[in-house]
């Protein structure tokens, strides 16, 4: 993943950014550390009209029948600083609930986009798993198709398009997942070449002196919880602003 502060690229397993110590408690010195609630599409920035809402609630609706555990929501809002947009996002996918998503469509399988109208800026957060389905490269293409909307103050019909777009995107990225899936095996053990590291020289001619001790078995790696997994409780009826 990368830090929603400064971009820079984060293991998942870091509490902190290595670059700049961002982290999910500055986040919640910003935002706040309580729950909240959300709509699938929630206008804070009362923007949208009831036919551009309709048309995204249709478009999400249709999403979310071939995607059924993946979670769409877009929440748009007119904020005060700049460039909060990723970090609003990391917080949200952090501690927001979507109505009716539930257990069924967890945060861990989001992608969330963040339009802040004030500055002009339009953002995915994406859950821990959906960061394994959208590259960089898709999720730039798929924002700037909802571009040319975007400039004309075309809000609505700019995230249709953008929702459109990014179901093309992970069509095709679950053709290549099953595509890979089922490719046949070759008959013999070979170990995949995965890091497309060259082929190793050959064997070493036979060494002279003590034969070295063979080294310990590395530790075994402690998984842990994504952040996105540390949901703290939810306050009841609790709100976005
Ligand atoms: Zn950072």
């Amino acid at each position: 993943m990368k830090c929603p502060k400064c971009s820079r690229p984060v293991d998942h397993e870091a509490d902190t950014c290595y670059s700049c110590g961002f982290s999910i408690v500055d986040a919640r010195e910003i935002f706040g550390a309580n729950g909240v609630q959300m709509s699938r599409v929630q206008d804070a920035a009362h923007c949208l009209r009831k036919r551009d809402r309709d048309e995204l609630e249709d478009t999400l609706d249709s999403l979310q029948a071939r995607f059924p555990q993946v979670l769409f929501c877009t929440y748009l809002d007119a904020l005060n600083q700049p460039d909060q947009v990723t970090q609003l996002g990391f917080w949200l996918v952090n501690h927001a609930t979507v109505k009716g998503a539930e257990f069924a469509r967890p945060n861990e399988n989001a992608f969330l986009v963040i339009l802040d109208l004030n500055h002009k800026q339009i953002g995915f957060s994406l859950g821990y798993f959906a960061e394994f389905l959208l590259t960089e490269e898709d999720a730039y293409r798929v924002l700037q198709a909802a571009r040319p909307y975007l400039v004309n103050g075309d809000h609505g019909r700019a995230l249709c398009v953008l929702f459109k777009k990014l179901g093309r995107v992970l069509s095709k990225r679950a053709r290549q997942l099953k595509k890979r899936r089922y490719e046949p095996r070759p008959a013999t053990v070979e170990v995949p070449n995965l890091l497309e590291l060259p082929p190793h020289p050959g064997p070493v001619p036979e060494a002279t002196g003590p034969v070295p001790e063979p080294s310990p078995a590395p530790e075994p790696v402690q998984h842990r919880p994504t952040p996105s997994t540390e949901l703290p409780p939810l306050l009841p009826n609790g709100a976005l602003r």
